[in-house]
């Protein structure tokens, strides 16, 4: 059986995950262990396993952000990051995903473990020992927050750039209406000058006006979401002329209200303007939707496998594999699509 009924199997599908964070991956069963060995209640929304549904307001963020920080509760010790942190990847090779970038901000789970620096060192042992046991290259992107003073996103950058390499990228993340994106600009400058991709959130909850301001300030190589850039012709056109990829997560926006339905993302036109798109799962914790998932929304869309394996391989160009990795994923996505398709097409149930 496949991912959404018909064609092939997108789970051998190979693809790069680019648009997953640190606490909302975890596997909704870990959260309730996690919670009940530390006495912790969760909410009922956290465990019914139906997806958050939120409006697109101050308030509807609010909600969303709420569940995260109850999550992010139990993450308490480097015991809990490191089981996270391995299933994350287990599961991703579960999904066909032979490349995760994973985002982290370190900030909450140092007081835990030590310090900034540690619970960074963690999470990228952590990641080089999972990758090598699941065969998931592994990168990960610091992130900071938008929430936080600059200053603070200054020290991240900072940090990231002392373990670039296995640190492959800096994030801004959070309530895209929150902070001023220029004042972050130093911060990424920091990352740049590292030799670090720029993934800021952008064009989420808000529209072409804020993705214009993320794109002149902060530089960058792809943007975390930037959906809404489909609003304005011209500046879409722009993100394909300068290259910058989307991390397009159609489950998240529809659970946070930037659309009605995953399937109403514009991934279609985005595609047809020539945007270089990876789809991605974001939080499945509280989205209950994973990266096979969004591969299945596509498919229900009206994407086949021709233009499926197109965003595979488009999820690989963009991501910030080794050369050789890249390349030896996109050879899968070839050799796929060159399968023939299982002959009960169009007779199999969900
Ligand atoms: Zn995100």
């Amino acid at each position: 059986m496949t991912a959404s009924g018909t064609g092939r199997d997108l789970a051998q599908l190979p693809k790069a995950h680019l648009h997953l964070h640190f606490t909302g991956s975890m596997r909704p069963a870990t959260l309730w262990e996690l919670a009940a060995e530390r006495g912790i209640r969760l909410p009922r929304s956290l465990t019914d396993d139906i997806a958050l549904q939120v409006e697109p307001t101050h308030r509807g963020w609010f909600r969303f952000q709420r569940q995260y920080d109850t999550a992010r509760a139990v993450v308490d010790s480097e015991q809990a990051m490191r089981r996270i942190l391995r299933e994350a990847v287990e599961d991703d090779a579960a999904e066909g995903s032979g490349r995760l970038e994973l985002q982290v901000d370190p900030t909450s789970y140092a007081p835990f473990v030590g310090g900034l620096t540690p619970a960074l060192e963690i999470v990228l042992d952590e990641a080089a020992s999972a990758g090598r046991e699941f065969g998931v290259s592994v990168g990960i992107v610091v992130a900071a927050s938008r929430t936080r003073h600059p200053m603070d996103a200054r020290t991240l950058a900072r940090l990231a750039a002392r373990h670039a390499g296995a640190v492959i990228g800096f994030g801004l993340s959070n309530d895209e209406r929150r902070g001023l994106t220029e004042e972050f600009a130093p911060a990424f400058r920091i990352a740049r000058d590292a030799g670090l991709a720029s993934v800021p959130h952008g064009g989420e909850l808000l529209g072409p006006d804020h993705v214009r301001e993320v794109v002149d300030h902060l530089a960058p190589d792809r943007l975390g979401h930037g959906v809404r850039a489909a609003e304005d012709p011209a500046l879409l056109e722009r993100i394909v002329e300068a290259g910058i990829g989307l991390e397009v997560c159609p489950a998240s926006n529809a659970s946070l209200g930037v659309v009605g339905t995953a399937e109403q993302v514009p991934l279609r036109p985005l595609v047809e303007a020539g945007a270089q798109v990876a789809l991605g799962a974001d939080d499945p914790l509280l989205f209950s939707s994973r990266l096979l998932d969004q591969y299945g929304t596509a498919r229900r869309m009206g994407f086949d496998d021709a233009e499926l394996a197109e965003l595979a391989a488009s999820s690989i160009r963009i991501s910030s594999a080794p050369d050789e990795i890249a390349e030896r994923l996109l050879a899968g996505v070839r050799a796929w699509l060159a399968a023939p398709p299982p002959a009960n097409e169009g007779h199999v149930g969900s």
